[in-house]
């Protein structure tokens, strides 16, 4: 088999003309080759000649055309494809098992890499991997994204349907600014990523990801640092240093992390400010600092590094006010007891007021404005959403277009913020990020390159290399992340079930 090797390999890199060339100068050389035999039975030579020829033309084509489909060998498995979670790897002085570090900026539009602010973050993409865009799950808010993040499963299904909501089960309200409330563990269904990886044995840390502290099972990471308001970048690159420098049976495999600034200066100064290019600067400063302490310790071939972001952001400044005290008019104002998802409005009407009354009213103004907003129930939903299947849910949602803002005459333009997020998850300016770098992301270079060379089709399914090597995937949804950590750290026999899609990943890995 070895010495065939050379030959199929020298088919599979011949160009379809070359093949072709090669096919014609071998009948040819036969031809001229060939001595004459003596002139016995003049037409019996060429009738042998045209079928030695029909069958060496045939025999070629079949041969050629098993080769270029069967027979070419597969390309040696990349090195990276046999390091899974239980393996050791050393980086010269230490062993390593495989680990995955993500980190979370908070409100990273997918199209601020553009900017020409993060050369590094795109220099991580250049030698990874890059997606046109992550779509966030609806709401396109942070805490249900970062638990679609961790948990794979749509805001239907993991139980944060909102920052803010009323839960009529438990009668409690969640809201994500309220520390002793948003702990509390039965508000976070599904499992997450640290949860799977705890069961299958492995080490986690996590450095402020939103979240409980534990579930509802008790699972909690092995290591946890809760949010605290305004963490320099520095320290956090410090503490996830540290958990990196820990002796390999303390050595967290999977380490997340989580930063806010770039979102609190969108909302603040708005998406087009000079303090959120400064802040993507000092988010890219990061990026860069983090390569360089792994690059030190020889780790960029054992530590996959992702960065991702929960939802994007839109420039609010233009936006007109839709004013609900004028469409639901008093006694409807009144009749409300519970409002969730800000900037959406879900509503819970008081229990003996005139629903259908009120809904009529939203209805009403929803078609006289279909430019404005959108009103909803569980049943007229959006399906692609997969909104609807939960009591947390309000059974009436009012969704604001892009360019409005849901308020009261009284309220005005009081409360918006220059930038805001929160709506329709297909909007451009909705839209998250998504970039990696490490053993996954040279492991799916090598599985394009090759499988580019065996399929004309490969080129254009799902992602492809631009001008400058960077390598692109198309937008997928959010809650394949959590399939690909599995699948990074050999975990997936543990994996939960969750909304993404089973072999997602099988492409690039
Ligand atoms: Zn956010």
């Amino acid at each position: 088999m070895a010495d065939q090797l050379p030959v199929y390999s020298k088919r599979e890199h011949s160009s379809g003309d070359e093949l072709d060339t090669e096919e014609r100068k071998g009948l040819l050389s036969d031809d001229y080759n060939e001595k004459p035999e003596p002139d016995t039975h003049p037409n019996a030579w060429s009738t042998r000649k045209i079928v030695v020829t029909a069958m060496s033309l045939v025999g070629l084509l079949i041969t050629g055309a098993v080769a270029r489909t069967l027979l070419i060998p597969p390309p040696p498995p990349h090195p990276n494809l046999l390091f899974h979670g239980g393996a050791l790897r050393s980086n010269g002085t230490h062993d390593f098992r495989r680990t995955v570090l993500m980190v979370s900026i908070d409100g990273l539009r997918a199209d601020y890499l553009d900017r020409g602010l993060t050369p590094h973050l795109l220099e991580i993409s250049k030698r990874g991997l890059r997606a046109k865009a992550m779509r966030p799950i609806f709401p396109t808010l942070t805490f249900p994204n970062h638990w679609a993040l961790m948990t794979g499963l749509h805001a239907e299904s993991h139980g944060i349907v909102a920052n803010n909501f009323w839960d009529p089960v438990s009668q409690m309200e969640f809201h994500y600014n309220r520390a002793d409330n948003v702990y509390r563990p039965q508000w976070w269904l599904g499992e997450p990523m640290w949860e799977t990886a705890m069961k299958a044995g492995l080490l986690t840390a996590n450095l402020m990801w939103p979240g409980p502290l534990r579930t509802s099972t008790g699972a909690s990471p092995t290591y946890m640092v809760p949010w605290v308001n305004h963490t320099p970048l520095d320290e956090k690159l410090d503490q996830l240093v540290r958990w990196i420098d820990l002796p390999l049976e303390e050595r967290p495999q999977l380490l997340l992390a989580y930063e806010d600034s770039l979102d609190q200066a969108g909302h603040k100064y708005g998406p087009l400010s000079a303090k959120v290019n400064s802040t993507l600067e000092y988010v890219d400063t990061f990026a860069r600092n983090l390569h360089a302490q792994l690059e030190a310790r020889n780790l960029t071939d054992i530590v996959d590094v992702v960065f991702v972001s929960d939802h994007g952001m839109v420039d609010t400044r233009t936006f007109t006010n839709v004013y609900i005290d004028k469409i639901l008019g008093q006694d409807g104002m009144q009749a409300m007891e519970h409002v969730d998802g800000w900037p959406a409005m879900g509503i819970r009407f008081r229990k003996g007021s005139n629903e259908s009354l009120y809904l009529s009213r939203l209805y009403e103004a929803a078609e006289q404005h279909p430019d404005q907003l959108d009103v909803f129930t569980h049943e007229t939903m959006p399906r692609r959403w997969h909104f609807s299947n939960s009591e947390r849910i309000a059974p009436i949602y009012i969704v604001p277009k892009v360019d409005h803002v849901l308020t009261t005459v009284e309220e005005g333009s009081k409360n918006n913020s220059p930038g805001n997020h929160g709506f329709d998850n297909i909007e451009t300016s909705m839209q998250a990020m998504f970039v990696a770098h490490g053993p996954f992301s040279a492991v799916a270079k090598t599985l394009h390159q090759s499988k580019r060379g065996r399929s004309l089709n490969w080129a254009n399914k799902g992602w492809h290399s631009t001008s400058d090597d960077t390598y692109v995937m198309n937008t997928f949804p959010n809650v394949e992340v959590y399939g690909l950590v599995m699948k990074l750290l050999g975990i997936e026999n543990f994996s939960a079930k969750t909304n993404g899609t089973a072999g997602f990943w099988d492409v690039y890995l």
